[in-house]
């Protein structure tokens, strides 16, 4: 990774000899030398170098307008001379690092959005978009909107399946894209999967909230509801060496 040098704030010294003395320190300010330095967050420093103070704001602040410079720099120089922070002379400072925050977490949900983009529906045997498009027009007359679908990447231990209504996904196990694992037992899973996208819940994964009594009995009527979780069971038992009563297993492989 290339590494970025720090870049000296234009006026930088200036502006906290101003804040000196706006902060209320009295006497000669001392001479400042005022870098952006590239930190991986909003974060101010200050140390002394012989009889210069080395300032350092984060460089995620270069497009911030002067108010919040001198926030900044009030904010810091309060702390380091022990006075009173003076809130209004901080206060832009403190709602340009509000919404940075809010900014970012935006760009992690947009990043989410990119990954889930990214999956792979069709896997070596099954095609997941295919399965769906079929399921959702034999059971929900064509209407259910499609999320994001895709095989794991690993093969899970203790799921099939998982939808995730925060990047809007699907995953199935990738230990069901095999040969010898039938059609129906793939088509169960996910059809299960988009009953939750038909009944949404607050959380994600399975609780006994997300699985309604109407969940239940729409479940029931994929025609094949008892031979594929029959299969599950095997399926889990055959790589787990556990034993699971058939009623528990799928509430613990299935979310
Ligand atoms: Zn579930």
């Amino acid at each position: 990774m290339r590494r970025k040098q720090p870049r000296i704030v234009p006026g930088g010294s200036v502006l906290c000899q101003r804040m000196f003395t706006r902060i209320g320190c009295a006497g000669q300010p001392p001479s400042f030398r005022v870098e952006f330095y590239p930190y991986s967050s909003l974060t101010l420093t200050l140390r002394r170098r012989n009889d210069q103070m080395i300032v350092r704001f984060s460089d995620l602040l270069q497009r911030a307008p002067l108010p919040v410079l001198e926030g900044a720099a009030a904010l810091l120089l309060s702390k380091i001379y022990r006075r009173r922070t003076p809130r209004a002379l901080v206060a832009p400072y403190h709602e340009y690092a509000k919404s940075h925050k809010t900014r970012q977490r935006v760009q992690k949900m947009r990043g989410g959005r990119v990954r889930a983009a990214s999956l792979h529906p069709a896997g070596e045997h099954f095609d997941l978009t295919e399965i769906y498009d079929d399921l959702n027009a034999q059971f929900f007359g064509g209407e259910l909107r499609r999320p994001h679908l895709g095989w794991s990447t690993r093969n899970w231990r203790r799921q099939f399946g998982s939808f995730d209504p925060g990047p809007n996904q699907i995953l199935l196990n990738k230990r069901m894209d095999r040969p010898e694992v039938p059609r129906y037992v793939v088509e169960y899973v996910l059809f299960h999967e988009m009953l939750h996208v038909k009944h949404p819940t607050r959380r994600s994964g399975c609780s006994l909230l997300s699985h309604s009594p109407e969940f239940r009995a729409e479940e029931k009527l994929f025609p094949e509801f008892d031979r594929a979780r029959k299969a599950l069971d095997l399926l889990a038992r055959g790589r787990t060496g556990l034993r699971f009563r058939i009623e528990n297993l799928a509430s613990r492989l299935l979310s």
